[in-house]
């Protein structure tokens, strides 16, 4: 399709208005950002990344585990009680659950996916190999030694006679083995792994108080103070966006340049790009929320510190983090408004917002767009809510337990309508915990590859690139307290409803556009009735 003639008014729906009502929070701890410290701050983080990497290799011989830093700071993020809107610093815990679950999943070695007999004999060969190594250069009890290095043994001596044998046999090779030894193994790296946790945390301090060095800094040449923290209002009131507790100083230097389909803006050398209907959805949103800048002087360097900001916290490479902001199709927004009354996402940026209300990781980049700041410190009393969380379990879980407290301490309507990956063997703990929930009103499971996720990249990526057909089901939960559940209940009736009402927008599509662009939930509400 042409893209001059793309469905913009699609993509999301700032004339929704919100009737959320919460308990008010404290303004934004952490100062306003400015291009120069975002700039410095991904350097900081950039070589944060490195040193992780260095460790796993130097301390384990592995590659630190994909996107583990990413899903570190999410999981931080969760239990941190300090001032820096992205680093970890006031943890009570020094060791991450995420990054050593991660981190021990990959000893001896990081298991890759086999597809062939010959990687299922070298992917056997190479785990009894680290595991021989483990035993030279670890501590065990002698016990524990002796019994890896029988299986270690027995397993080299069974790769040299056994030429014959199938790829199932060497997977059920791997498999004993790892019964055998993984537990001996794990032991024995454990004080190590728990070491590179607990660097990881205060390496992770001490960047984030040069950060804030420098940012005073920074904002003292603008005559600007930083204040003390302030503790929240707890005023009942219909919800905003975060406010933040001083000025931003303006600063010169952001070029624009726009090509066929891009923005580029550029600060000091460092271009960050978007397509340019995601600068037009930004506008709105800054035209929408944004209170201090009547004249949108401030506006281009401040998207500039928030792409940097997204790019920062996921990461250099081209397609890292594209699993964690994933978003629903359009239409089931849509639905969900019409239907459901919801009229705010949990878990959100800018970029992949549909309501103009959301809760997101930043409150520091994002709020001059409509963020309400992170979902752990929004306490709504009502409202009906979208939520689709990353994929990150403790962040999950947090989310669940945050949800069971609100729900149970509000009687006024409140709703919550949460979609996870079907994720199972083992099943997370958060998934466990909707299943049972007292809260669950319904749950629905939509078949894989019979519905679509928007990219996490939708804000760069060409428009026919940003639906993607989801590999794996999709479990949908209705949680709710008794007075959400009156207001909104998931009736027959409702789901019908939603299933005609994503046709209806479907053959809108198809009578518009000549094809079907935003798709297909429809199964969702469909099959299980
Ligand atoms: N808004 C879309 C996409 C969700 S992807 C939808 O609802 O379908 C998950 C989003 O959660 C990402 O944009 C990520 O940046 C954001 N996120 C991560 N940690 C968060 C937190 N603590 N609070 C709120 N949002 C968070």
């Amino acid at each position: 399709m042409d893209e001059s003639h793309k469905p913009v008014e699609k993509f999301w729906n700032f004339n929704i208005e919100t009737d959320v009502r919460v308990m008010q929070g404290a303004p934004c701890a952490a100062p306003p950002p400015t291009p120069e410290i975002e700039h410095y701050r991904a350097n900081v983080t950039k070589k944060l990344r490195e040193f992780y990497q260095d460790l796993c290799m130097s301390k384990e011989g592995i590659d630190a585990p994909n996107e583990s830093f990413n899903r570190w700071i999410m999981e931080r993020k969760v239990y941190d009680k300090g001032r820096d809107p992205m680093l970890p610093t006031a943890c009570t815990d020094e060791i991450s659950p995420a990054m050593f679950r991660e981190i021990m999943y990959d000893i001896p070695i990081r298991l890759s996916k086999i597809k062939s007999l010959s990687d299922a004999r070298k992917q056997l060969f190479q785990y009894a190999d680290a595991a021989k190594k483990m035993i030279e250069a670890r501590p065990f009890t002698a016990e524990a030694r002796k019994l890896v290095k029988w299986h270690v043994e027995e397993t080299f001596s069974w790769l040299r006679k056994d030429q014959n044998a199938l790829i199932d046999d060497y997977l059920n090779r791997l498999a004993h083995l790892r019964r055998q030894c993984g537990a001996y193994l794990a032991e024995a790296a454990k004080s190590s792994v728990e070491d590179i946790c607990r660097t990881m945390y205060h390496m992770s301090q001490e960047s984030s108080k040069k950060i804030l060095d420098k940012h005073v800094e920074v904002l003292q040449l603008h005559n600007i103070e930083i204040p003390a923290a302030l503790p929240p209002s707890g005023r009942l009131e219909l919800i905003r966006p975060m406010v933040m507790p001083c000025e931003t100083p303006k600063v010169a230097g952001i070029t624009q340049e726009i090509n066929k389909r891009h923005v580029c803006l550029t600060y000091n050398g460092e271009l960050v790009r978007l397509n340019y209907l995601y600068l037009e959805k930004l506008e709105s949103l800054y035209r929408i929320s944004c209170k201090d800048d009547p004249k949108m002087e401030l506006f281009l360097q401040r998207v500039w510190c928030l792409l940097r900001r997204y790019q920062t916290f996921f990461g250099p490479n081209q397609y890292e983090g594209i699993m964690l902001q994933g978003a629903l199709p359009s239409t089931v927004f849509e639905c969900l408004y019409s239907v459901f009354g919801v009229t705010m996402e949990c878990f959100a940026s800018p970029l992949n917002s549909y309501y103009k209300n959301y809760s997101s990781a930043f409150a520091d980049t994002d709020c001059y767009f409509g963020s309400s700041g992170p979902l752990m410190k929004l306490f709504p009393v009502s409202g009906s809510f979208e939520v689709n969380p990353p994929f990150a379990e403790e962040l999950m879980e947090a989310m669940v337990d945050h949800f069971e407290k609100l729900l149970a301490q509000s009687n006024e309507p409140l709703s919550f309508i949460v979609f996870v990956p079907e994720w199972r063997d083992p099943t997370p703990i958060a998934i466990l915990r909707m299943e049972t929930s007292k809260f669950k009103r319904k749950q629905v499971l939509v078949p894989a590859f019979e519905h679509e996720y928007r990219s996490g990249l939708q804000h760069v990526a060409p428009l026919k690139e940003v639906y993607h057909k989801a590999v794996h089901g999709t479990m949908v939960f209705f949680l709710q307290n008794e007075t959400g559940f009156q207001k909104w209940s998931p009736t027959q009736d409702r789901l019908i409803n939603c299933s005609l009402h994503l046709d209806q927008i479907m053959q809108a599509d198809i009578q518009n556009y000549g094809i079907m662009l935003f798709t297909l939930y429809v199964p969702l509400f469909r099959k299980k009735l």
